[in-house]
């Protein structure tokens, strides 16, 4: 297969995430974010999503490298984001099953869409390092650490 050769039929907006400013209020909460999404499948397609609701995950099948970076760049800004902003995130890669995920709780409601996960580690500014499970339901992001679900950040941001 060569896939350099690319007929004009399969040509199809990207998935693009973009930093903005000033900062925009996101589109699911009232948290300001300077990161905005442009999803072609929905409209608006400019969509600014906080740390927490910013799931960048391109909806078509024939992802590109860059929108599969967007995406795991978009889990390692949550996770970031839950640690008040601070140390690094090394390593981010997708899992197959959110269930085999240690204390994975599953969600309240009933819900069609399948939820999706990454396992993820985190090094503090200190150095010391902790892997984690991150999963989505396509709305926001839940942070796994040590076993439990995480339910609150270090510290709420004051923005
Ligand atoms: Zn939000």
């Amino acid at each position: 297969m060569n896939e350099n050769s690319v007929s004009p039929e399969s040509k199809r907006e990207e998935y693009k995430v973009l930093h903005v400013w000033p900062p925009q209020k996101c589109l699911l909460c009232d948290r300001l974010t300077v990161i905005a999404h442009i999803d072609p499948v929905f409209l608006p397609d400019f969509q600014p999503k906080c740390a927490l609701h910013g799931l960048a995950r391109c909806p078509f099948l024939d992802e590109t490298v860059e929108e599969r970076e967007a995406e795991l760049e978009s889990v390692r800004r949550f996770v970031l984001w839950m640690h008040a902003d601070t140390g690094r995130v090394p390593l981010v890669s997708r899992i197959a099953d959110v269930k085999a995920i240690p204390g994975y709780e599953e969600p309240d409601v009933e819900d069609d869409e399948e939820e999706i996960g990454w396992a993820t580690r985190y090094e503090a500014p200190d150095g010391v390092r902790l892997d984690s499970y991150v999963v989505s339901d396509y709305d926001r992001f839940f942070l796994y650490e040590n076993g439990a679900l995480l339910h609150q950040r270090q510290i709420e941001q004051v923005v």
